[in-house]
């Protein structure tokens, strides 16, 4: 049979890696996926923001991958414990009820502001890391949060900007919008 450029190997390679890139949504916790309460300890006080649930919902049947990047520096100071943080994470996440394989992984940095910091925003580490572990373009990566910090990581990691919420005017050269469900709807 001939060889037509399709069945060269280096093409289909290109080809399958193309085909199997993924938009990848790094997603702050607090003010963007739930209401921002502060040094939030309790599972019971987690409360999703309105159209955060039906919008990850759809990412995820359109082939997004998550990843949770939050900030916890409530742990460093020793206010509440990891074990908080995970309970109030598995209560979010029982809350959107996400279809398989929901968050790819749930990125937390427990440091406090005042010490060395490797992995809290503004950090882009846990980002590259992904990015790295999971052979993410970065041009199809999001970061998308409601603080400084967050537009900050996504331009250290030199990814995508998105800052939502209140402050949502701080994106600078990011984009900015009202809320997650507004710029969800820009991809879909
Ligand atoms: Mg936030």
């Amino acid at each position: 049979m001939a060889r037509g450029p399709y069945n060269d190997s280096a093409f289909f390679e290109l080809f399958l890696y193309f085909l199997s890139m993924s938009i990848a949504l790094f997603l702050d916790r607090d003010g963007t996926l739930i209401r921002h309460i502060p040094y939030l300890s309790d599972p019971a006080q987690v409360e999703l923001l309105p159209g955060v649930k039906a919008a990850l919902q759809h990412a995820l049947k359109k082939g997004f991958l998550l990843f949770l990047l939050t900030n916890q520096s409530g742990v460093g100071r020793g206010w509440f414990t990891m074990e908080a943080v995970e309970h109030c994470n598995a209560r979010m996440l029982e809350l959107l009820e996400l279809p398989s394989p929901g968050f790819t992984a749930l990125c937390i940095a427990p440091e406090a502001p005042d010490v060395p910091s490797l992995y809290r925003k503004p950090s882009p580490r846990f980002i590259l890391e992904m990015i790295a572990a999971h052979k993410l373009n970065p041009a199809e990566c999001y970061m998308v949060g409601d603080a400084p910090s967050d537009v900050e990581a996504a331009h250290a990691a030199h990814i995508n900007a998105v800052a939502v919420g209140a402050q949502f005017e701080l994106a600078g050269e990011g984009q900015s919008f009202p809320d997650l469900p507004a710029f969800l709807a820009t991809l879909f």
